[in-house]
């Protein structure tokens, strides 16, 4: 048979067609910087929502831009001796209704993690550089008094509540313009506007209570003292109780599911340099030369430590992000660096207090394969050397850190980036973060998002559309 070989002028049309990407771009409808769970969940309600409308099929051109070689971001592992640990964003709660139906949706295994039982595994110890201040085990409120408990618990269940409120239908939820609408909607500003420290101590919780336990936790969760806001602060305190889940074999295929899910087109190793707004369209450069156009543009990850150049230039406030490290190894620990005798006393999870050149925020159990052979998960906000770690651990085969700028560097009165940063159709999911920084929070942010780009695109948008 003939093998048909395309005459001259068409492949020259082809060439032309095919190879235009850095000179003129090809029209798309919709651009996401950023396949984490934001850009992953704008990107999957879009879709979902907008099958509902004759009048938007612009929004099903979905282009996701991402400058890694692969999806999630935040949602990462690592692999230690052939086992994989969550390095970035490793627990759900029970709560986090988005990121649990699109993990079941996508039938992705769930590992639960019931609350403490009475083993030792639950020991806690708290560390204050020297010594430890006391090892806790089940029965908190023998240190710390039952009162400042159930306050504590009243406190984060209100909070709980309030979040629960973001999946209530369509018909009884608004689409948010602004964060501040957002959370005032829900009752959850108020918490933004004081530090946790003030909301606690309001609540007359115990300073100790505070000063222990409340900062172990915010330490480990946000790299961050009590001083943060009363909302990360109460977010931080419900992600260590109750039962919490996460997806074996890592969080991130939540992310790579449902861009495989939504059928949208996606673009690994495209670093976006610049947006530009030009005749109604933007135009987003990337570090190798490629140009994309999109009616819509949403920015799908923090922009504070990003060298994305604007045109016209965007104004949001300042916000820093925490550094965090996370060092994981492999090996067994050294009691008398923590001043005990014997393996058979050292905790499951050292937490630290705050005091100054505290070298970690946190060290705890991840993987006990015998009684001399473990793996470690430390948090820290600066680099753990290798000459302490041969001081914490007596035996260390392997070791891996990773440096993230994790999350925002809270503070109170928080304030708020827009979710338009232009007026016209450029988005930014993450500027919710400076609420709270989770799986969940992101997933939440984008739904809204994805409403908010719906209802400003037609006004036909309906409000009897399933949730999820
Ligand atoms: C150490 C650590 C522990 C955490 N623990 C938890 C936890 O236990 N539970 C929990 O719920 N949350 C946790 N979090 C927070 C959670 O991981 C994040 O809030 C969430 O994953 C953020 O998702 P995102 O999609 O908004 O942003 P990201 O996951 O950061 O995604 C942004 C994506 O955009 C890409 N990108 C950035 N710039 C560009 C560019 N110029 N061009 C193209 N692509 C770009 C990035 O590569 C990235 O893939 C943790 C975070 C860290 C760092």
């Amino acid at each position: 048979m003939e093998e048909r070989v395309p005459s001259l002028p068409l492949l020259l049309l082809f060439f032309f067609l095919f190879s235009t990407a850095s000179s003129s771009p090809i029209p798309k409808g919709v651009c996401i910087i950023g396949s984490g769970i934001g850009g992953s969940s704008v990107a999957h309600f879009l879709k979902k929502y907008s099958t509902h409308l004759n009048t938007t099929t612009l929004l099903k051109d979905i282009t996701i831009l991402e400058k890694n070689k692969i999806v999630g971001g935040r949602m990462a592992t690592v692999t230690i001796s052939g086992d994989t640990f969550e390095a970035g964003g490793s627990i759900l709660r029970q709560e986090n209704l988005h990121a649990y139906n699109f993990a079941t949706s996508l039938n992705l295994k769930i590992k639960t993690y019931g609350s403490n039982s009475s083993s030792s595994s639950s020991l806690i110890g708290i560390w204050n550089g020297t010594q430890f201040v006391t090892i806790l085990n089940t029965s908190i409120s023998q240190r710390y008094g039952n009162e400042s408990l159930i306050r504590t618990r009243q406190i984060v269940q209100k909070a709980v509540e309030s979040f629960s409120l973001y999946y209530t239908s369509l018909k009884s939820r608004p689409v948010f313009s602004t964060v501040e609408e957002m959370l005032k909607w829900s009752g959850l500003y108020g918490l933004t506007q004081k530090t946790l420290q003030e909301e606690l101590a309001d609540a007359l919780i115990s300073q100790r209570f505070i000063s222990e336990y409340i900062t172990i936790i915010t330490r480990i969760m946000y790299g961050q003292n009590v001083t943060i806001s009363g909302l990360a602060g109460t977010v931080s305190i419900a992600g260590s109780e109750g039962v919490a889940w996460s997806v074996e074999g890592g969080n991130w295929q939540i992310a790579a599911g449902m861009i495989g899910h939504s059928n949208v087109s996606l673009n690994l190793n495209e670093d976006i340099t610049s947006i530009s707004y030009v005749g109604g369209s933007y135009e987003l450069n990337s570090t190798k030369g490629n140009s994309y156009c999109c009616k819509v543009a949403i920015v799908a990850t923090p922009l504070d430590e990003l060298n994305i150049t604007f045109s016209p230039p965007i104004s949001i406030p300042k916000r820093k992000l925490q550094q965090t490290y996370v060092t994981f190894v492999r090996g067994l620990w050294n009691p008398a660096y923590f001043g005990l005798n014997s393996l058979s006393e050292m905790p499951h999870l050292v937490g630290t207090i705050e005091a100054p050149d505290l070298p970690f925020s946190s060290i705890s159990i991840q993987r006990f394969y015998s009684q001399e052979d473990m793996v470690y998960k430390i948090f820290s906000r600066t680099v753990v050397t290798d000459e302490l770690l041969d001081l914490i651990f007596s035996v260390r085969n392997e070791t891996v850190q990773i440096n993230w700028a994790a999350y925002p560097h809270y503070q109170a009165p928080e304030v708020f980036a827009p979710f338009v940063l232009d007026g016209h159709h450029l988005y930014y999911i993450n500027s919710f973060e400076s609420a709270a920084s989770t799986i969940e929070c992101s997933a939440i942010a984008a739904e809204n998002v994805a409403r908010l780009i719906l209802s400003r695109l037609s006004s036909a948008f309906p409000s009897d559309l399933p949730n999820f």
